[in-house]
């Protein structure tokens, strides 16, 4: 996902993160939130009353899969 689009959204809580495609489960995502609000499933899993949409975790995915609803 485009950094621009990542510094629009960053900390709005109107949006959501979530796994849109075929994921690696390398967990890059998991290791990189600061609340631990991703459960380690398949695909990887998001407590969104814990996430603050930060956006590290879009940030840190390979594979551009986690990316931003909005
Ligand atoms: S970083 Fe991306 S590819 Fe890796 S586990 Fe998370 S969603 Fe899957
Ligand atoms: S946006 Fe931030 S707080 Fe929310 S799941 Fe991703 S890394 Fe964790």
């Amino acid at each position: 996902m485009k950094s621009d689009v990542v510094e629009k959204f960053k900390y709005d809580k109107n949006v959501f993160v979530a796994v849109t495609g075929k994921c690696g489960g390398c967990y890059f995502c998991a290791n990189a939130c600061p609340e631990r609000a991703i459960k380690e499933w398949m695909p990887p899993t998001i407590n969104h009353s814990l996430c603050t949409r930060c956006m590290k975790c879009v940030e840190a995915c390979p594979r551009e899969v986690m990316q931003i609803i909005y």
